[in-house]
């Protein structure tokens, strides 16, 4: 058997402050990289081309930092469950390493693969969580159960010393050319493009692809918007948030590197506001460990309803309805606005993502589960825990103590977006008019026709009633 320990990136695409990379690389001088193209991930019908075009920008920035580490990485497209045990072998691979994962599917593959290595007698890394700062092991209530509500997960979470970042990848030895071409028999293949790959985006991305552009986004977040984030995040017309959610769903930067930044930002910090803005931000990075924590507890999160009274909910799931939403096309600004924004540029404000996922469930009366596969087909940082944590929070079918929050579209448009700016950005039609208009949607039929734009699809007073009585009624029955 060789030396060498294959790498197998998955949603840590980059090369520094990455654990189970810097575990392998102390085992062995030889570290080589492979990610696998897994069709049943790529096939799935949820699948964003804005998403695919980013992660194949990471992986074209990963195989430049390999190349300048010393070493390859290497490109599969085939069923991961056999292609990764089927390369280690073919190598005479010693390991292969990777970090853990909790969505459902991913542990399922692992499992595999494990059983498929250790019949090869190849070693591979035990539980190597690299993605969240502390694993579900170590977060637990004090009658060692998972955590089912935020706040006090945050008191335990944030009350845990972090490690710091590991050490990136450097002088390392990759694989010989025979052995690139036993590779290549194996499968290894040129890295496609996202167009060969049947996804075609031509939107732009709100970050750029690879570790050196989310590390200096990093920056420039901490260096200016971080102290000032508690208020400027609520605006959506405003860059006050750091727009690295695609980043660290695939893991362009570590999350012990941006944790790193915040205690440098604080050490930084001038008044006490400037700190509690840093705090707010933190909270934001325990929130994505929080949905993390909860699918790896709880896989059926996946499948719907956590709570009882919504398994059975009579859901209207209108399809004109559905269409209109997706679209933009409901005829209330503020909701237009955000859903354009989605499918215009793959990413969607915070606060926005609350309003229009409000409006699907509590105003159309769709299931939630609609909305969330919506969004994860549009969205640059789609991804399974925070999607599906975001939308049961927002329908109140999830873990949070508060059941019933009903976002009315106008008062949230008169607070967040109160001079129309945002709405006018993404809904161009209503452009000519004043912010009164377009915050509170009051525009007359006539005027309406007169821009092209639908009048409201659904009375916002009519239907929260017919929410909350199907909600007292599943409550009781
Ligand atoms: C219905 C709905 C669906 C969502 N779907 C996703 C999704 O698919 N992927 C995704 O990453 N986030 C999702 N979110 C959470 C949140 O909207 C985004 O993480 C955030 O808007 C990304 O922008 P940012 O990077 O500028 O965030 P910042 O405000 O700068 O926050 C920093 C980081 O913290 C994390 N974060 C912030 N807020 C949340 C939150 N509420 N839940 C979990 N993590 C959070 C993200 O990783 C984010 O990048 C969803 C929220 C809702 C309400």
């Amino acid at each position: 058997m060789s030396d060498l320990i294959l790498f197998w990136h998955r949603r840590d695409l980059r090369i520094s402050d990455n654990t189970g990379l810097a575990a392998a690389r102390k085992q062995s001088p030889k570290v080589v990289g492979v990610f696998c193209l897994d069709p049943n991930i790529l096939e799935r019908d949820d699948v964003a081309p804005v998403r695919v075009t980013y992660m194949i920008g990471c992986l074209q920035a990963l195989q430049q930092r390999y190349a300048q580490a010393g070493s390859q990485l290497l490109i599969l497209r085939a069923n991961p469950m056999q292609a990764i045990p089927a390369l280690a072998a073919a190598l005479n691979a010693k390991a292969v390493f990777w970090n853990w994962d909790v969505e459902p599917y991913s542990q399922e593959r692992d499992r595999t693969v494990i059983d498929a290595l250790k019949e090869k007698g190849i070693q591979f890394l035990e539980q190597n969580w690299d993605q969240i700062l502390h694993s579900p092991e170590e977060i637990r209530t004090g009658g060692n159960a998972p955590y089912t509500v935020y706040t006090p997960f945050w008191k335990n979470w944030s009350s845990k010393t972090k490690a710091k970042p590991v050490e990136t990848l450097h002088d390392v030895e990759g694989l010989t050319e025979v052995e690139q071409e036993i590779a290549k028999q194996t499968g290894a293949i040129a890295l496609p493009t996202a167009k060969e790959l049947g996804f075609i985006w031509d939107g732009g991305l709100v970050i750029a692809p690879g570790e050196a552009a989310a590390q200096a986004r990093l920056e420039e977040f901490c260096a200016t918007h971080i102290t000032e984030y508690q208020e400027q995040r609520n605006f959506p017309a405003v860059d006050g948030t750091s727009q690295l959610s695609a980043a660290l769903k695939f893991g362009a930067i570590g999350i012990r590197t941006v944790w790193q930044a915040t205690l440098e930002a604080l050490e930084n910090s001038r008044s006490d506001e400037a700190e509690a803005n840093i705090r707010t931000w933190q909270q934001e990075l325990a929130w994505r460990e929080f949905y993390q924590h909860a699918m790896y507890n709880f896989p059926e999160l996946a499948e719907g309803a956590f709570r009882d009274a919504f398994k059975n909910f009579p859901w209207e799931n209108n399809p004109e309805k559905f269409q209109a939403w997706c679209e933009g096309r409901t005829g209330y600004p503020i909701v237009d606005a955000a859903m354009r924004q989605m499918n215009e540029s793959g990413w969607m404000h915070n606060r926005c993502r609350m309003i229009v996922a409000s409006f699907l469930t509590k105003d159309l009366l769709i299931n939630p589960q609609l909305g969330e596969k919506y969004f994860f087909q549009r969205l640059i940082d789609g991804d399974l825990s925070a999607n599906n944590g975001g939308w049961q929070w927002s329908a109140s079918s999830g873990m949070d103590p508060k059941p019933l929050r009903i976002f009315n579209p106008a008062s949230q448009a008169q607070k967040f977006d109160p001079e129309g700016e945002y709405i006018r950005q993404w809904v161009t039609e209503l452009r000519s008019l004043d912010a009164e208009y377009l915050v509170t949607g009051k525009i007359s039929p006539l005027e309406r026709r007169a821009l092209g734009y639908p009048d409201p699809i659904v009375d916002h007073k009519i239907q929260q009633q017919q929410f909350k009585q199907h909600y007292q009624q599943q409550k009781q029955g």
